[in-house]
Order: structure tokens, then sequence, then C-alpha cells
């Protein structure tokens, strides 16, 4: 029989990439989904209130106690559930180290998964906000998603097309909100190779690298090079990537916005609209590489807000909405953080 082993009072400080002191009233690790039913019931059954944890790279705890049930979801492994001439599908445990499948599957001579090394975190919350970078997102790789109702208290698999991808976000984080432990993601990964090149330096990288004819590995290691040029680490100096989403405008409020800064930076959207560089932004504001006490930016990356010393949760919160409140002032954008905020 399962045993439900809950430790009192743990410290969760290594365990979020902040890096921030937060005490765990009660916490467990879940490393087989059979046993999410019984969690669940036990929160349940004491009225606590739950925090689903993975890799702790997304989210800043605010306050100095967590009181509830952190669940910290640890099943891990890789299968392979089908495969043809041209492609596989694998099911990869909600507790799987990301980038430890994107590399594993990357050298079996997969792709289509290669511009997304070295993201932080684990699979599991891989598809919650669809993680992306360098000109690819995980909708365009995930078949479907496995994870256990908490609400009904049953497992479920939904389709990609039932997933409501779109920029940072997805079903998870809109009606489904809380209601869910995801325990599985599936994949389909190609055997032929149509390298992304085009997203900021890659090519530039891949021809110092004196790469002509990039394999995936090439293209991973090309990634992960610009990626530790470019972020602070985590296990140096507490952050949690990009702190801000890039905001979504309609078109009209961009030309408004040209007409005082002529050089403002912009991408497609979806129709009539487009997304703005919230790091253009913040820097504009004067933010980029600014200190305040133990928290600050990163001197090369205004967008990533760091711990850097022991900040509390509450410090580096109120100064993401200084940033937030002066980007407001300065051209009437509202940016919303991309980290999960734990009160
Ligand atoms: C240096 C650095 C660089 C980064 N670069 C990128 C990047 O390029 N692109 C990008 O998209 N992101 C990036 N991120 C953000 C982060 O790595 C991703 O969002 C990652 O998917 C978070 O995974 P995690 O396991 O750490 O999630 P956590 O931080 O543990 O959790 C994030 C949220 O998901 C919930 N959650 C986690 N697992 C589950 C589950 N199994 N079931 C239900 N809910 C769950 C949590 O409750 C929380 O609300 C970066 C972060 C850092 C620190």
């Amino acid at each position: 029989m399962f045993v439900l082993k809950i430790v009192n009072n743990e410290n969760l400080k290594q365990y979020n990439t902040f890096g921030i002191n937060t005490i765990a009233e009660y916490s467990v690790r879940l490393e087989d989904e059979s046993n999410v039913a019984e969690t669940i019931e036990f929160a349940k059954s004491r009225s606590l209130k739950t925090l689903i944890l993975g890799g702790g790279s997304n989210l800043l705890f605010t306050q100095k106690d967590f009181n509830g049930l952190v669940i910290a979801i640890r099943n891990s492994g890789i299968e392979t559930i089908e495969e043809d001439s041209t492609s596989v599908l694998v099911k990869v445990k909600a507790g799987h180290d990301w980038d430890n499948f994107v590399e594993q599957t990357v050298l079996m001579g997969y792709s289509g998964h290669e511009n997304l090394s070295l993201i932080p975190g684990l699979t599991g919350a891989a598809p919650i906000q669809n993680i992306g970078a360098y000109g690819q997102e995980l909708q365009n790789i995930c078949e479907m998603v496995e994870y256990f109702d908490t609400e009904k208290m049953k497992g479920k698999i939904i389709l990609n097309r039932e997933c409501s991808f779109g920029y940072r976000t997805s079903i998870f984080k809109e009606s489904i909100k809380g209601k869910f432990i995801i325990t599985a993601v599936y994949f389909r990964l190609q055997k032929g190779f149509v390298p992304k090149t085009a997203y900021g330096s890659i090519s530039e990288k891949l021809s110092k690298m004196g790469v002509t004819k990039p394999t995936p590995v090439d293209l991973r290691n090309a990634v992960i090079s610009i990626r530790k040029e470019k972020l602070p680490d985590p296990k140096v100096t507490g952050n949690a990537g990009s702190f801000f989403k890039n905001p979504v405008v309609k078109i009209e409020k961009l030309k408004i916005l040209q007409e005082t800064f002529t050089d403002i930076p912009y991408y497609p959207a979806t129709e009539g609209y487009v997304k703005l560089s919230a790091g253009w932004l913040i820097e504009k504001c004067g933010f980029k590489g600014k200190r305040e006490g133990n928290t600050g930016t990163a001197p090369g990356h205004a967008l990533v807000i760091c711990n850097f010393g022991e900040a509390t949760g509450e410090e580096i919160i109120s100064f993401a909405y200084k940033i937030k409140d002066s980007v407001f002032n300065k051209f009437t954008v509202e940016i919303e953080p991309e980290v999960n905020i734990i009160t």
C-alpha cells in the first residue's frame, strides 16, 4: 500500500530558481502518478491549499510560508509509443527534466525540439505556458497532454487542438487553471531535419562554430552556447528567466507609439495585433542592470529580475511592480508577469 511521506516545515529555497526562503507547511514528493488521487484526497480531507511544484523555475514565492501542501512532481521516464518512417511519438513523464529529454532524444537523431534546449524545469510544466525559444514553441511538437482532473478526481488525456495554446498560455492557465496535475506529455518528433536558424543569432553562432549543414545536435549546441552567454545561470544568481511576457497590442496602438518612439521594435502576432519587446520597453525606462538592495535586473538583460543575495519574494515583487508602473507611465502599455506569483 502507498503511504504518503509528508514532510513538515520544509524550506523550499533549493526548489525554486529565485532561491527564495519559503517554508512549506506540508510537502510531498510524487514519484509515481498512480498516487496522485490519494495525495489530492489527503489535501481535500484536511482542506489544505495545494501547490504543484515542478523545477521551480517559473514561480516566485512572495510569502515566508506556504500554508498548505506542496506537491513536488517527480515521476520520470521517456517511452516510445509509436514509430513510423518519418517520426516517433514519445511519452515523457511530468517529473522528467525537460533538457534531459531534449538532450537524450536529440542524440537519438530526433528533431523538432532542439531550439528549446536548456530551458530549465520539468516536462510537466512545459505545456502550461507553452514554452518557447528561438523561433520554436512547444505547441508545434506536443501531440497530447495527460493530466489528473483534481475536481472530477480522474485522469484525462487532451489533444493538442484542445489545449488552446497561445503565446505563453494554454488551457492550463485559463479555463482549467488550478484544477489539474499534469502527469505526462506526448511529443511527435521528426526523423528528418529542417533546421530553424532564422531567429536571433543562431546562424551567426553556427558559422562561428564552422557549421554549414547543421544537425539537430549542432543546433542544440548553438542554442546552448547563446543561452549561456545571454542568461544568468540560476545556480549562480537566482532568477526565473523572463519576468514579464512581451505585451501584445493592437496595430493602432503601435502607430500611436511610433509617433514618439520611432525605433520601437515589434513582431507579428495574431491578425490586427503586434507583439512589443518587454525588454526594450523596460530598458527605455532605465531599468537595465538597475539594482535595488538585493534585487535588480540582470546587467545584460532588462527582462530578467535577479536575486543578488538574500532577497525576499516581497522585495522582488515590489521591484517588479515598480518596473510595470514605470512602463505603463511611459508607454501606456501594460506588461504582465510571465512568472507565476505564489501568494
Ligand atoms: C534561466 C531561465 C531561462 C528560461 N528560459 C525560458 C525560455 O526560453 N522559454 C520559456 O518558455 N520559459 C523559460 N523559462 C521559464 C521556465 O523554465 C519554464 O516556464 C518551465 O517550463 C518551468 O518549469 P518548472 O518545472 O520549473 O515549473 P515550476 O516553476 O515548478 O511551475 C510553473 C507553474 O506550473 C505549475 N506546475 C508545474 N508542474 C506542474 C504539473 N505537473 N501539473 C500542474 N501544474 C504544474 C506550478 O504550480 C506553477 O504554477 C526560463 C527560466 C529560467 C530560470
